[in-house]
């Protein structure tokens, strides 16, 4: 597509803590220029269906996509990839070949799981970053700095042995602090 290298941006953080309403923001500067502009987001995340939306009520259109490799089929400039934690490590060589394309790449996850463990292909991708905009809530239990997500079943602090990404389950999650975040 150019002769130019890609870039790469990752806005990583807990949930709650602004992720997509960052990235729509980011993407916002690209439409003003023209760039065209396409958000991938996972089909685990049925969430809002097929639009990226965030809490301060903007929103895109997105695409539902369930392997990295419906990814790489785009011609657009711009290409935001939403929640990549749910993608596993085929979404590597994807992101590669899109910097490779000269393609502007945006990348929103949660940085780490329920457990405060690395989550899934996450770490990689904020290596291969050229720019990680690290973003923090407000702990929904004393009001701190929130960096963790809580994962809560029937309201106790889920087992650590409970599977990473749960789909549909009662599961509930709420942004915490590192001090009030538990792992049952
Ligand atoms: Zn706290």
């Amino acid at each position: 597509m150019t002769d130019k290298q890609g870039r790469l941006h990752v806005i990583a953080g807990c949930m709650s803590s602004g992720k997509t309403g960052e990235l729509i923001r980011l993407l916002s500067r690209h439409q003003v220029i023209g760039d065209s502009i396409v958000i991938y987001k996972h089909s685990v995340d049925t969430r809002d269906g097929t639009k990226a939306r965030s809490r301060l009520g903007t929103e895109r259109e997105a695409i539902v996509v369930s392997d990295p490799a419906e990814i790489a089929c785009t011609d657009c400039k711009v290409v935001a990839i939403e929640e990549a934690q749910f993608f596993g490590d085929g979404l590597v060589p994807v992101v590669r070949q899109l910097l490779n394309d000269g393609r502007l790449v945006y990348i929103t996850g949660l940085n780490q799981d329920f457990r405060g463990e690395p989550f899934g292909v996450m770490p990689v991708i904020m290596a291969l970053a050229d720019e990680i905009s690290m973003l923090t809530a407000i702990c929904q239990r004393c009001h701190g700095v929130a960096t963790r997500t809580q994962r809560l079943i029937d309201g106790k602090p889920a087992s650590k042995d409970s599977p990473t990404v749960l789909v549909g389950g009662a599961d509930y999650y709420e942004a915490r602090c590192p001090d009030c975040h538990e792992v049952g």
